[in-house]
Parts: structure tokens; sequence; C-alpha cells
């Protein structure tokens, strides 16, 4: 009883569905070496940043009150601007979030009068509320910055001339969303990126671009910092706190724009300078350190599931072939129910709150019921192995994480399980 095969038995997959994983399985072998590659190269980068900036026990030991001389949140904020390549960091637990780093960013680089562009389509639900497109307090509408869109073509490409028309003389930053967020659009590479910002900067030289780099981070060998962008952001709960870090965010980019939003963070005139790091500077490097290898498996786990619901019938985007640009999976499942089915799966594969069940709820910043499966370390984090999505359709599930490779391919399998059990793979498996 030591097989592998009666351990998955133990934990409610049955062997239908244990041998279609396997045979799935078995065609992926070069796509997660490519996988691998990848993280071996990204995992240099952030030893070599590390080595760089001397990191040593000291940098670990918690500070308090203001955080003056906090120099292990310093160090940290080095590490990361090395391994992306930009002149400053900001990477702080005082970061609520990645909507709060993205607004951080936003409302320190526009000033009443400017206008915000973004060439890609409509940005990520939560950012509706911060730009205004949806009234709320505090918007930036409200504060008089102006919002102008331009969406992808219906091929997924850029709508150059539109973007062209679209800059004016008030437009002062331009905002790219890498990946695909609850949309159904392709994830950008980082090469297409570049070749947008170097666009963008043809236009107009001055515009500053801030790339939303949430889900991206390790996912490619390079960064948009890495062609032009003069912000990256994201959180700490997804891709580069490892699953280690608890809270927080980053934006890395030039000094210019970061030190900005440190005094937009704190205060003007304290910026930088303060900001206690509580005790989580181990957690800070350690997720970070691990971070090219978590990305690894969430990714693994992406092409996984795609393979298997592309051969169940289902529409997923990407594709089972195609290449990665962030961590996310969407499977379109075409209804409410085997939204519930596939959450179910997902929460019952998880080591924490592995009994209760996923049903939709409505979510501030969000419009829609949203669904969500996660039996997480870290409350709402999702580099842990999650699933979740607006209920409205196409009702497509947005899959990623997993901490480790073994259990992302767990989590697959027990989707496809309640799936099956809930008569939504009649003839299909
Ligand atoms: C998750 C995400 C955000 C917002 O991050 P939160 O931490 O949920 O506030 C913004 N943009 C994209 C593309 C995301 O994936």
């Amino acid at each position: 009883m030591t097989d592998t095969k009666s351990m998955y038995a133990a934990l409610g997959v049955s062997e239908k569905v244990a041998d279609f994983s396997e045979k799935i399985l078995a065609g992926l072998k070069e796509r997660f070496e490519e996988i691998d590659r990848v993280s071996e190269y990204n995992q240099s980068k952030v030893i070599a940043a590390m080595q760089k900036n001397r990191v040593n026990a000291a940098h670990f030991a918690a500070t308090t009150g203001y955080g003056y001389d906090d120099f292990g949140r310093d160090t940290l904020e080095k590490v990361y601007a090395d391994t992306f390549h930009t002149e400053a960091a900001l990477v702080r637990p005082q970061i609520t979030c990645g909507t709060h780093a993205l607004t951080v960013a936003l409302s320190a680089n526009l000033l009443p009068g400017d206008e915000l562009l973004s060439p890609v389509g409509r940005p990520y639900d939560t950012l509706e509320e911060v730009i205004g497109i949806r009234p709320s307090p505090c918007s930036l509408k409200e504060y008089g910055v102006t919002y102008a869109e331009v969406p992808l073509l219906p091929d997924g490409g850029f709508d150059y001339e539109g973007i062209r028309k679209a800059i004016n003389e008030r437009t002062k930053l331009v905002t790219v969303q890498r990946s695909k967020g609850y949309a159904t659009r392709p994830t950008l590479s980082v090469k297409r990126i570049g070749e947008l910002i170097s666009f963008i900067k043809s236009v107009k030289p001055t515009v500053k671009v801030m790339v939303d780099n949430c889900y991206g981070e390790f996912v490619e060998t390079i960064e948009p910092s890495d062609v032009g962008a003069d912000m990256i952001v994201g959180s700490l709960i997804k891709n580069p706190g490892g699953g280690l870090a608890p809270i927080g965010g980053y934006i890395c980019g030039t000094e210019e724009c970061v030190s900005r939003c440190a005094f937009r963070l704190s205060a003007p005139g304290l910026g930088q300078e303060v900001g206690a790091n509580l005790g989580l500077m181990p957690a800070f490097y350690q997720g970070f350190f691990l971070a090219p290898t978590v990305v690894a498996s969430a990714l693994k786990g992406a092409v996984f599931a795609a393979n298997c619901y592309e051969t169940l019938g289902f529409r997923v985007i990407p594709n089972g072939t195609e290449s990665r640009h962030d961590i996310i999976q969407a499977v379109e499942l075409g209804s409410e129910k085997a939204m519930c089915a596939f959450c179910k799966g997902i929460q019952a594969a998880a080591p924490v709150d592995s009994y209760v069940t996923p049903v939709p709820s409505p979510m501030p910043g969000y419009d829609a019921d949203v669904i969500m499966a996660a039996g997480a370390f870290v409350q709402g984090s999702s580099i842990e192995l999650s699933a979740d999505g607006p209920v409205r359709p196409p009702y497509a599930v947005y899959f990623q994480g997993g901490l480790t490779w073994y259990h992302a391919k767990l989590g697959i399998m027990m989707s496809v399980q309640k799936m099956y059990e809930a008569g939504l793979l009649e003839g299909r498996l």
C-alpha cells in the first residue's frame, strides 16, 4: 500500500481519472523540461542578487515603530531591484495587496489634469474603481485624472493606430496589464510588451509606462523592466512571495517613479525612510528565493490543466500547446454548476480547509458573484493552488498556483473527479 495510485484512491481520485491524468502527462515531458530551464535561470538570478547585496542573518531582524535605518528592508529592496534590473524598488508589508500597489504607483505618478491610458483594453476588475471607470470615493477620476482606453484588436494584436490617436498632450502614464486577469484575451509576452513600450515612447518619449506584473514574475527569463517599463508592480501573495510572504506588494522601476511611490505610500517628506518590517523579513527573503521554483510548479499545473480540460472538450486559455506568460489557466466551463464542481475538486485537494464547499458570493471590487476555491496557508494567497472566477458567461474558472507540482496535479485530478461525479463529463472521459 505504498504506491502513489492507492494513495490517490484514498484521497478520492478514481482509477479512471488517475489513468486519464497519466496519459495526459506522458505527452508533456518537453514542456516541463522547458519550464525547468527557465526556473533554473531565474533561481540563479535571485541568488546572484542576494550575493551581490551580501544578504546575511542581520537582515532578518524585526523592526518596529518608524522603522528608521531598517537595513534588512533596504537590502531586500536592493535585491528586488537587482533581480528585476531596475534603479529602485519599494517592497513593503504596508502595501496590502496588488490593487494597493497599483493604486500607489498610479496615484503617485498622476496629477490632476493628467490622463492615464490603457492600450490593452479594460484593466483588472478591481482597478475599475481605482481609476473611476466605476464610480468610487477617492478614485483617480475624483482627483481630476482622466482615463482613456484602446481595446486590443479582435485577433489579440495591438491597435497601433488607435493608440497613436489616443496619446495626447495630457497623456502622462500608460498602464499595461501583462496577465489576462479575468478576461479571456491572451496574456502578453514580455517581448510583446517591449514592442508596445517602444511604440508608445516613439510617439511620446516623456510618457511613463507602468506594467501590472501580477502573476507574471519568473514565468520568463526577462521581465517587463528589461524591455523599457518605468515601473513593474505586483503582489507578494502571488509569484514573488514564493508562498511564504503573508502580505505585501512591490513596485520596481526608475528612481524617479519609485521615490514618488514611496512618498505616496507613507507621506511627502518621509518616503522610503519609514516603514517597519514587523518581523517579516525572513518570509520575504526566503519567499523570493523560493519563488522561481514555486512558479515552475504552478506553471506545470497550468499546462497540465490545459491539456486535461482541452482533451475533455472544453475551451482553455491558453490552449494546451501555447507558450506561457503568466501562471493563470482559464477554463471555460459553460455553466455555474460546472464552476462549482471544478472548485469543489480544487478545494478537496487542499492541505487546509479541504472539508469545506466553495459557493459563489459577492466580493468587494467585483461586479458579479465570485466563486473561490482555496485551502491556503496564507489567506487569499493565489500562488497557492486556487481557482476562482466571476459567475457570469462564459463561466470561466481561473486556475492558478501550486506551491508544489504534486499538489497542483492532485488538485486538477480532483477537479476532473468532481466534474465526473456531477455527471458533467458524460462520454468524454
Ligand atoms: C491579482 C491581480 C491584481 C490585484 O491584486 P490583488 O492582490 O488581488 O489586489 C491586479 N491585476 C492583476 C492582473 C491581477 O492578477
